[in-house]
């Protein structure tokens, strides 16, 4: 604790109310230090107000709504789902109400944390000014997260696009169409949701397909689930000019397809994002960053000691589950520094919140053979797959990728109705350096869907029967026949 100067004075000061700042708040509260949290706007950050919670919650209106208009594949009657988009949006709205409690002013303090709310800025390596406030503290842990990013478009500005920022307040009436800039998770995502409720949509995307990140198979099972759910796009698609004259919006574009104007209600730029490092005083107290965001080592400790960064700010993997990881890593570096604790990403798995999912983790078919790792790769689909049958959701594979001649995972990738779920057991036999072999032995509950990464396993096991040994096998099996 920082027991001279002016001011109020802690053993931490946490910068931000989001996923980072909370865990980093009520970590070093319970571990019984004094700990002050300022929020300039709702407690929650991205994740509770403008990310995860009201998309998954727009996702999951959207998916009941997909199920009764395709109820037949049920052996029941396709219908028009009847509801309201405006009372789908409140839903939405809600829900995030109903988890805001857990992120509250109210639950911090109640957890013994200090919060202010204010834009809050740093004087020095010590100290935070909120408002005429100062507050004092061996250390500081930025949390600012990040923000949409808007590109440079003629006319886009003035259109007053939604991001995520606004969409989920701002929409109320379903949109007489919508173009949506941006084919990443978060564009797939509101994208395909949108238009499983009616909304006609249009996703404009620069590159020649969607999801970058993902295999250029995995991420074709996805688009061509949102095609099938009315999504139209337009890839290597160039903007050149948006404009909002009182009537319809007007996006003119250049795509694979020729020059093009598209006319819409609604705009949704989901083109990037950047980290909040302005007005935080870090180039007067000397805190190094980049356009990436903050500059941190692997202890998350930034250029200036006793000051860390954590979450989106430092422009690590734009998730909840980083930040919250981050998090628990700086608590740990702060209160017992020579333990030095780093922030171990290695292991990270993420899902892609389409229908069907994509659950993701470690190396890309893509990334090792870009970066010439020699590798082999197994696929299970889940159309061989007895729970995927009788449920109607043969849409899609795992693909596990092991170290060539091994059975050593090195990556996965799961496109599947419950994908997200179903590559967390790879991601821990990955951390844990459990191997095909071992996944391909354990007993997995009949008929589930988490069966298809053990399919993906006994295909390698099925791989090591040699024609030798098969020929063996044979000779074993004649011989019993004949005693
Ligand atoms: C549409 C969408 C869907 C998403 N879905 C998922 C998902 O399904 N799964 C997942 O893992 N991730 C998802 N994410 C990403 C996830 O929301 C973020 O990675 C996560 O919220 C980052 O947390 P953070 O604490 O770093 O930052 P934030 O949550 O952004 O928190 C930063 C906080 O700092 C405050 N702040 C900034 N500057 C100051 C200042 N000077 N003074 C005081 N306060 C300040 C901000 O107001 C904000 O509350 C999604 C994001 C979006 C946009």
């Amino acid at each position: 604790m920082v027991e001279t100067g002016a001011g109020e004075v802690y053993n931490v000061v946490v910068i931000g109310g989001g996923t980072a700042g909370l865990v980093t708040a009520a970590g070093t509260a319970g571990l019984g230090g004094r700990v002050a949290l300022v929020e300039r706007d709702r407690m929650g950050g991205d994740c509770l107000n403008t990310g995860c919670v009201p998309s998954k919650a727009l996702i999951a209106s959207a998916r009941a709504a997909h199920t009764i208009a395709h109820a037949s594949r049920w052996g029941l009657r396709d219908t028009a789902p009847q509801f309201s988009f405006a009372e789908v949006m409140d839903r939405v709205r809600e829900r995030r109400a109903a988890i805001a409690p857990h992120d509250s002013e109210e639950r911090f303090r109640s957890l013994g944390v200090d919060v202010i709310r204010g834009s809050a800025r740093l004087v020095s390596r010590r100290e935070v000014a909120v408002g005429d406030r100062r507050l004092r503290a061996a250390a500081i842990v930025i949390a600012t997260g990040s923000r949409p990013s808007l590109p440079p478009i003629d006319g886009l500005y003035e259109a007053r696009p939604w991001t995520s920022e606004t969409v989920f307040d701002d929409l109320r009436a379903r949109p007489d169409g919508l173009v949506v800039l941006g084919g990443g998770p978060i564009g797939c995502e509101l994208g395909q949701a949108l238009a499983r409720l009616g909304v006609h949509v249009t996703l404009v995307q620069s590159a020649g397909r969607i999801l970058e990140k993902e295999d250029p198979d995995v991420a074709e099972v996805v688009r061509r689930a949102m095609e099938a759910d009315g999504v139209e796009f337009r890839l290597e698609a160039q903007v050149r000019r948006v404009e909002r004259r009182g009537g319809p919006l007007r996006v003119h574009l250049a795509s694979a397809r020729g020059e093009e104007t598209l006319e819409a209600e609604g705009l949704l730029v989901a083109a990037g994002r950047k980290p909040n490092v302005e007005d935080l005083g870090l180039e007067e107290v000397g805190v190094a960053f980049t356009p990436r965001g903050i500059t941190v080592d692997a202890y998350l400790r930034t250029s200036q000691a006793g000051v860390y960064a954590a979450g989106d700010v430092t422009g690590a993997p734009l998730f909840t589950h980083v930040a919250d990881h981050h998090a628990r890593t700086v608590v740990r570096n702060i209160l017992t520094p020579w333990l030095k604790t780093k922030a171990d990403t290695s292991v990270l798995p993420w899902c892609t919140f389409t229908s069907p999912e994509v659950g993701r983790v470690g190396l890309s078919e893509t990334e090792a053979r870009g970066g010439n790792v020699a590798h082999d790769v197994w696929i299970a689909p889940l159309s061989d797959l007895d729970r995927a049958i009788v449920e109607s959701e043969t849409v899609g594979f795992a693909k596990v990728l092991t170290a060539k001649g091994t059975d050593r995972i090195l990556g996965a990738a799961v496109v599947a109705e419950r994908g997200g779920e179903i590559v967390h057991e790879l991601a821990l036999a990955l951390r844990a350096g459990v191997g095909l072999k071992d996944l391909s032995a354990a007993i997995h509950a009949y008929p589930t869907f988490a069966e298809v990464a053990r399919r993906a396993a006994d295909q390698y096991q099925r791989s090591r029967l040699t024609p030798r040994a098969r020929a063996l096998f044979e000779w074993l099996y004649r011989r019993a026949r004949r005693t």
